[in-house]
């Protein structure tokens, strides 16, 4: 993500795949540096407005493996997020190494992603698409990742977070081109959500969950040139354009959230187009006391939420910690060799987990 000004224009990515869709059916036809096409023909399922490939399945995932919960929050929020089974998963996916885009860091972690979500009851599915390299200009293939929980629920809630890492440390001031492992801008919101995909089977009430691993946040090398947010633009996109039998009432981005030193004000693109849902958000976390939700304007974050919201038209709330390691040192860990697992905790994904899934109960409970 970038921080910037109040973004009140379509301004990012906003080449019209709408166009593109046409040249789907003749040919993989490729424009002016077009960055999506519609690829998926084999297999396929509907996610919303989206046509997708449903992923081949993979050997279940022996559940003995995975430790109990433990829980970490009060037992009368419900929320029994485990932090420590979420940094585990961090950890996991901070081994196989950097994992940007449309490399095979990034097929590893597909593959660790649909063997856990297919093991705990979640179907997995994937939306592919087509993105010019920034490496060789030539074309590739992208996915989103989807994965669905109760789909005969209509009514629907988003939970997401980017899966790819930066392809460079491009920040580190020693070496620009040094491996970025994204400890925390990247693998945070895997393992986050990964965690909180054990408590949603399980989840009753009115409303079903699909989460989203969008691709393509930063397969970036040179800015300006190399384009942003390619797989949530793609993903709205294709859902604004369809007549879907369900809609997304209101979707939660995590992004940067296992920071040791959490801190997380309320920012502000988030709070101009989904000030109810972010304010709801933070109120959870007071009343089950998580105080690092402060209850302050911070500034305008460029993340995957702002397609989500511009495009898509779903009020999308951005949780994130802009300041890594902390507001006195300023973010000087990003894009550095510093994301890295020893910069990053258990104590701070579980308490973004438990804000999130304490939120997802109480929207639960009050909208039967
Ligand atoms: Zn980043």
């Amino acid at each position: 993500m970038r921080v910037g000004q109040p973004n009140y224009s379509i301004t990012i990515n906003s080449f019209p795949v709408s166009l593109l869709v046409f040249f789907l059916v003749s040919s993989l036809s490729f424009v002016d540096g077009a960055f999506a096409i519609v690829t998926s023909l084999q297999d396929t399922d509907s996610f919303g407005a989206a046509t997708i490939v449903k992923g081949s399945r993979l050997p279940q995932q022996d559940s003995s493996q995975l430790k109990p919960p433990i829980r970490l929050v009060s037992k009368d929020q419900r929320s029994e997020f485990d932090g420590k089974r979420s940094f585990g998963y961090l950890a996991d996916v901070c081994k196989i190494g950097p994992r940007p885009s449309a490399s095979k860091g990034m097929e590893k972690q597909k593959k660790y992603i649909q063997t856990h979500f297919e093991s705990i009851g979640g179907q997995f599915f994937q939306q592919e698409f087509i993105a010019q390299s920034p490496y060789s200009g030539k074309n590739v293939k992208l996915h989103n990742l989807l994965i669905r929980w109760h789909p005969e629920r209509t009514r629907r809630i988003l939970i997401c977070c980017h899966h790819d890492t930066r392809p460079f440390a491009d920040a580190d001031k020693r070496n620009p081109r040094a491996k970025f492992i994204g400890a925390n801008d990247g693998g945070s919101g895997v393992a986050l959500l990964c965690e909180l995909g054990h408590h949603i089977e399980s989840l009753d009430g009115v409303y079903g969950i699909d989460f989203v691993f969008f691709d393509g946040e930063e397969f970036v090398i040179q800015r300006p040139r190399d384009r942003m947010f390619l797989g949530s633009t793609f993903f709205a996109e294709q859902y604004s354009r369809g007549i879907p039998k369900w809609r997304y009432e209101c979707a939660v981005l995590v992004d940067m959230v296992a920071d040791k030193d959490l801190q997380l004000p309320l920012e502000g693109n988030s709070l101009h187009f989904a000030r109810g849902l972010t304010e709801e958000i933070w109120d959870v976390a007071r009343e089950i006391g998580v105080k690092e939700f402060v209850p302050e304007e911070f500034k305008f974050i460029r993340d995957d939420h702002l397609p989500l919201n511009e495009i898509a038209k779903i009020p999308t709330c951005d949780i994130i910690d802009f300041n890594f390691p902390n507001p006195v040192a300023g973010n000087i860990y990003w894009h550095t060799r510093e994301d890295k697992l020893e910069n990053c905790s258990a104590e701070s994904l579980g308490k973004v987990g438990a804000v999130v899934l304490a939120w997802l109960q109480k929207r639960q409970r009050a909208k039967k």
